[in-house]
């Protein structure tokens, strides 16, 4: 009897129930990067070496078509970008791989820091020749704040490239992220010749055709003999260096997000490539417990739970429908099972649930922890949302993020000033803006990351609500979320910056600063006030 009580470890259930050994072998990443980094052409890669073979040619050609079915709104076909983030998925080497695209150039948004929050790892690349970028850093500290352990790819080898020490010392220094190289590269530029494999102590070479070769016996003097630019001993020398002075890989360290391991290639040249792959599969986590107001969720647990990080509207322009994409966190889901939404209490037949295979959509018939699935709707779904099987709780997992830009909503016809309320109302619950109401009573403000946003909900203020729509300039820059656990101390700052205090979706409150330094200035006067730029949704 003592033993069927013993709680199972992670192994053990691995090897007794279906469950945990699909959730075992899943990994749901996505890649951070600075745009032009080659993000693109590394997803391309990557889905080559899985099933989606077929779709890799297509993910490149993102931003050139004009008629496909991904590109849903006018707006995004004038464009010629998605502006929504996709989910590709693929198996490689028996296990089940979840990307989530992180919306990038113009089309960098909110949605990008919302997919960090479903995703159990990354990949960070970076340009060779340019090191850690603004968008990088910015991506980096939100997976930070969930602890996402983070794999490094170091892109453009075959073009000129910074000294790699220089790159893992920027790496250190700038994202406090400890590193171990586990290739090295051999000569750079037009004289990229492959990687150094540092645990086997093996190379592995560029072919002419750009194509991968298997790892060979580091034989540098016939490297050098065919290629003159290449200094045996120089690089001989370097590799020494490497193996004295890199730090060897911690796992632990890995998994906990204080680690990065670092891979050199070309994901232009399909090189380098593979050997990510295969670290993501077997270092990177399977899908890890989520933390709800009321527990933490083991992703082996029977039952079904899941979050909405993104809803995406009129991927049909024939149907006003909504796609919320939810990332499961346990159980099985069917289709066809009725699901609890635990902020109204109320059942959702999951009727149609969805899975995406890169640019395509295929109805789902299971899917496990880690996994995502597009659920369509009415606008019923918000971010945050938390379906279970009847159990009352609620997911922690997708925060605000304070806006980058500012701007205050000017309507065209002010006798619709009340349909402009309920639209920016379904518009923050979705996720499109976040609206900041001010308590003096002045117009709204909304709030974006990215200004394509404000593009957005313009378009669909005038298709939905038949709503005309600017923009102003308001005369403030920042938003933070204040907090203070002291009620009254919180009471006293608001009324006394009545006129700098809005209310957000929630009814939290926000200090708005007409700039930094008043920001600092006010935070400086408010001691026990905390003045955040992250609201965790509770
Ligand atoms: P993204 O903006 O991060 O998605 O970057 P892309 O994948 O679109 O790449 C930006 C540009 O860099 C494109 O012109 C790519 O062809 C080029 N590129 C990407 N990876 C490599 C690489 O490994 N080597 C070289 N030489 N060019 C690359």
């Amino acid at each position: 009897m003592r033993r069927m009580n013993k709680p199972l470890s992670a192994a053990d259930s691995a090897a007794q129930t279906p469950i945990a050994a699909e959730v075992e072998r899943r990994r749901t990443f996505a890649i951070i990067s600075h745009p032009d980094a080659g993000k693109t052409t590394l997803t391309e890669k990557l889905l080559l070496f899985g099933g989606a073979i077929n779709l890799a040619g297509q993910v490149k050609a993102k931003r050139d078509r004009r008629s496909t079915r991904s590109d849903w709104m006018a707006i995004e076909r004038e464009r010629g970008i998605s502006v929504v983030t996709s989910v590709m998925t693929f198996d490689y080497d028996g296990r089940v791989f979840n990307l989530l695209d992180t919306p990038g150039h113009e089309d960098f948004s909110e949605d990008t820091y919302r997919t960090l929050t479903a995703v159990d790892s990354a990949v960070m690349v970076i340009d060779a020749a340019k090191g850690i970028e603004a968008r990088t850093r910015k991506l980096f500290e939100v997976c930070r704040l969930r602890d996402i352990p983070i794999v490094t790819f170091i892109n453009k080898m075959d073009r000129e490239a910074r000294d790699p020490f220089d790159i893992l010392d920027e790496i250190e220094k700038t994202l406090a992220l400890d590193t171990t190289p586990m290739t090295w590269p051999i000569g750079q530029g037009r004289d990229f010749a492959g990687t150094y494999d540092i645990a086997s102590g093996e190379m592995r070479l560029l072919t002419d055709d750009g194509r991968t070769v298997d790892r060979q016996p580091l034989d540098l003097a016939s490297l050098a003999a065919k290629n003159p630019m290449l200094d045996a001993e120089a690089i001989a020398e370097e590799l020494k260096l490497v193996k004295e002075a890199c730090r060897p890989f911690d796992f632990q360290a890995f998994r906990e997000g204080h680690l990065t391991p670092v891979f050199f290639g070309s994901a232009l040249k399909n090189f380098g490539v593979k050997d990510l792959l295969d670290a993501l599969g077997k270092l990177a986590p399977p899908p890890r417990a989520q933390v709800a107001n009321t527990r933490k969720i083991d992703a082996h647990e029977n039952a079904m739970t899941a979050f909405v990080f993104k809803i995406q509207a009129n991927m049909d322009p024939n149907h006003r429908d909504r796609i919320a994409f939810a990332r499961l966190c346990s159980g099985k889901l069917r289709r066809g099972m009725k699901a609890k939404l635990t902020r109204t209490g109320k059942p959702v037949t999951l009727s149609a649930p969805q899975f995406f295979f890169a640019q395509d959509r295929s109805v789902a018939d299971e899917a496990y922890a880690g996994d995502v699935v597009g659920i369509p709707n009415h606008g019923t779904l918000r971010i945050g949302d938390t379906f279970t099987e009847g159990e009352e709780l609620a997911f922690l997992g997708v925060p605000n993020f304070a806006p980058e830009i500012l701007r205050r909503v000017k309507l065209g016809d002010p006798m619709k000033a009340k349909k402009l309320k309920e639209a920016l109302q379904q518009m923050a619950e979705e996720g499109v803006v976040q609206v900041f109401r001010p308590l003096d009573g002045a117009p709204a403000l909304v709030g974006v990351v990215g200004p394509l946003q404000l593009d957005v909900l313009k378009v669909r203020l005038a298709e939905e609500y038949g709503l005309d729509i600017g923009f102003d300039q308001p005369e403030f820059q920042l938003a933070r979320w204040i907090a203070c656990d002291d009620r009254k101390k919180l009471d006293e700052f608001v009324s006394a910056n009545y006129s700098s205090v809005a209310e957000d979706l929630d009814g939290d409150k926000v200090f708005m600063a007409r700039n930094q330094f008043i920001l600092d200035y006010t935070r400086e006067r408010a001691p026990g006030l905390v003045f955040n730029d992250i609201k965790d949704v509770k």
